[in-house]
């Protein structure tokens, strides 16, 4: 695993060690190898620099200079630090016991929102729950037809009304008692951008409409900005769990390391394709790996 970083690496402590012994400058140095495949993978400026920093504290502690081949050891240790930042996983959602648990998405434009809002809805009906997809984002017209269509593929049940977003959301409430119906997805607007219109609406559905959990859905191919995106909707909602969608494409999954030393809010699911059968519990291993190429 990992032949490339660890060859790079391997290369430079040599090139650096030349005929003496290896010094805790030279992994320095060296780092600069893993240091240039987190950037690669995209991972967050800042993230990448802190990251540096402990790995190589831990290097020199563990007297790695010692090894006859310390790069090795270095790029455990990597791998190690890498899973544990981005662990511990919890793929289950815990639920209320004598009402409708309210989940509530909700993320950028694009960011595959709608498409998890069926997938999570078909995963939990797998799990023997009974979900109900709301269509809570009025400002993307055709939104709500592509909710009423997944909702008919997966057979699962879809409340909308064109009203306002949290009237949408009360109401289907009540619709979901009513049918006996025990978890509600909501489906929220996004905007391109993060503005304070968005933000005030996702609030007021908070507000007014408690949703027991917050997921944030992420599209792993905005790389860097993904720190900057799941932080201000943290600071704003403060949010349960991150979905990060879009890994079946060439995104290195930098975002997934970089939303997590950011926020400290953990992943919890990945998309890996636009079928509906295509969400998978987040595996901080198999991300790891991915993020070292
Ligand atoms: P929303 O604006 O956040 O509701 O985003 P949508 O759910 O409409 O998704 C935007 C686009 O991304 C659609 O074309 C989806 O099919 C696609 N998409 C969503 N999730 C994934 C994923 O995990 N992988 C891929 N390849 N495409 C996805």
């Amino acid at each position: 695993m990992f032949d490339s970083i660890q060859r790079g690496l391997s290369d430079a402590l040599k090139k650096l060690r030349g005929r003496g012994r290896l010094t805790a400058d030279n992994i320095r140095e060296g780092l600069r190898e893993v240091r240039r495949a987190l950037l690669e993978a995209d991972v967050n400026f800042t993230v990448v620099t802190k990251f540096i920093q402990r790995v190589e504290e831990r290097s020199v502690g563990q007297d790695v200079l010692a090894r006859v081949d310390p790069s090795e050891q270095i790029v455990k240790i990597v791998f190690d630090e890498l899973v544990a930042l981005m662990g511990p996983v919890d793929p289950k959602i815990s639920f209320a016991k004598d009402r409708p648990t309210i989940l509530m998405m909700c993320g950028l434009q694009g960011a595959g929102k709608t498409t998890t809002t069926g997938k999570l809805g078909l995963t939990l009906q797998s799990q023997g729950r009974r979900p109900l997809l709301v269509a809570a984002d009025l400002q993307r017209p055709a939104a709500v037809d592509q909710l009423k269509i997944i909702g008919q593929q997966l057979g699962l049940p879809v409340y909308s009304e064109m009203t306002d977003p949290v009237q949408v959301c009360r109401n289907a409430v009540t619709f979901a008692k009513q049918n006996n119906l025990d978890t509600i997805i909501l489906d929220t607007a996004g905007r391109l951008q993060i503005d304070a219109a968005l933000m005030e609406e996702l609030q007021q559905i908070d507000r007014l409409v408690k949703p027991d959990q917050l997921f944030l859905v992420v599209d792993a191919m905005i790389g860097q900005e993904a720190a900057n995106v799941a932080k201000t909707f943290n600071d704003t909602l403060s949010l349960n769990a991150v979905i990060l969608t879009k890994l079946d494409g060439d995104a290195r999954g930098g975002a997934a390391l970089s939303i997590k030393e950011v926020t400290g809010v953990p992943i919890k699911f990945v998309g890996m394709g636009e079928k509906l059968d295509k969400l998978e519990p987040f595996e901080p291993e198999g991300m790891a790996s991915r993020i070292l190429g």
